[in-house]
């Protein structure tokens, strides 16, 4: 393609169905220098200076038919922004005539984060989902996740609400990096065996996404601290190992008021299901409504006896951690009343239907709460 042809082929569009376009998923590239962000930039624009386009537009656009939408201060720097990324091979490329000064002129909506310019490229892909966009990446940022365990669920869980955004993750667990434990649980490394786990899963996460505000317990959980781990939490994520701290954390989830998301493991397959009994009494059942009893220890093995298959917890803390994602942003069917397993040998997903036992010990309507028990005597069946 000549210059010419490409220059004869560029189209200007006026802000407001430039917006319109971006709304359907037009990628609108704001090309302005980073220091005129000041000021603010179109709402949901992806900041890249014109000059840095030849290097990272592949980054941004990996598919040259995408539709693209430039912007500069006033409609002259993008026109030309435009005709370099035809150049490029852009197929699909309009500049926004008059530029944000016309933008803001036309009222509409603009960020007013000037210069954070990592939380607009690090969350572009989210920012661009209508489901999220700005105001649900900021959810995100402000949300506290309690993660407990940074074992096999915890793990890939806290990996992508790390990467996703979530602002604040607290993590308990008062293991050591063992060799056995690297055949699934994907924070830690080789290099980092004997460490405790919260250090490695710290080294991990703001390895991946350095915004992140991470604290740790690194003390087995129990009903005297329980309650200060989930102070403040929006959505409580079990990766616990055993049944005593499942019992624990399911009552001080139903006492607290807050979404507890299970998942559990063995062998070949998983389970996952989201318990909110605390904030919806009657309607939505807890761990106990499923399990009433805990299972008798022969019944029920942990994985170090018993075996998994390595991926297996990552296919299912992966299955928590969009229900968490989903519980902070309030959008989908949340897995509330039901219960979905997963085999990996048949690699069929099931779903059955969980109703609140109106005899639930601790989640019943108008039952006020037991109070903890001695949940370690109570699984071995004392
Ligand atoms: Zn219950």
């Amino acid at each position: 393609m000549t210059r010419d042809n490409a220059r004869m082929k560029l189209h200007e569009i006026l802000p407001r169905e430039a917006r319109q376009r971006q709304q359907s998923g037009a990628i609108l590239l704001d090309v302005r220098e980073t220091f005129e962000h000041a000021t603010g930039m179109a709402e949901s624009a992806i900041a890249l200076p014109r000059g840095e386009i030849p290097e990272r537009i592949a980054g941004i656009a990996p598919d040259r038919g995408a539709e693209i939408l430039t912007i500069c201060a006033h409609g002259q720097r993008s026109l030309m922004a435009a005709q370099t990324l035809q150049q490029l091979g852009y197929a699909n490329v309009t500049s926004v005539a008059g530029g944000t000064a016309r933008w803001i002129e036309e009222g509409l909506p603009m960020t007013k984060a000037g210069g954070d310019e990592d939380f607009y490229d690090r969350y572009s892909r989210h920012l661009r989902l209508p489901e999220v966009g700005e105001a649900g990446q900021r959810k995100l940022e402000s949300a506290r996740v309690v993660v407990l365990g940074a074992g096999g669920l915890g793990s890939p869980a806290a990996y992508y609400l790390a990467a996703a955004g979530v602002g604040t993750l607290v993590m308990a667990d008062d293991d050591v990096v063992e060799r056995s434990n690297l055949q699934r649980q994907i924070l830690h490394t080789d290099d980092r065996i004997g460490m405790s786990k919260l250090d490695s899963a710290a080294q991990a996460l703001h390895g991946l996404n350095p915004r992140v505000n991470l604290e740790g317990l690194p003390e087995r959980v129990t009903s005297s601290n329980v309650e200060a781990l989930l102070e403040g939490a929006d959505v409580v994520l079990d990766g616990a190992d055993n049944f005593p701290v499942r019992y624990l954390l399911n009552d001080a989830c139903v006492k607290l008021a807050m979404p507890l998301v299970y998942g559990a493991v063995q062998r070949f397959q998983g389970q996952v299901s989201v318990f909110d009994a605390g904030r919806q009494r009657g309607r939505a059942p807890c761990y106990r409504c499923l399990f009433p009893q805990p299972p008798a220890p022969e019944d029920a093995p942990n994985c170090s006896e018993a075996g998994v298959l390595g991926v297996l917890p990552g296919v299912v803390g992966m299955l928590q951690a969009t229900e968490v994602i989903k519980l902070i942003l309030g959008i989908g069917d949340p897995l509330v009343g039901r219960v979905l397993m997963f085999d990996a040998l048949s690699m069929r997903f099931h779903e059955t239907r969980l109703a609140p036992d109106p005899e639930c010990p601790v989640c019943a309507v108008d039952k006020p709460f037991p109070g903890y028990i001695d949940y370690a005597a109570f699984c071995a069946g004392a």
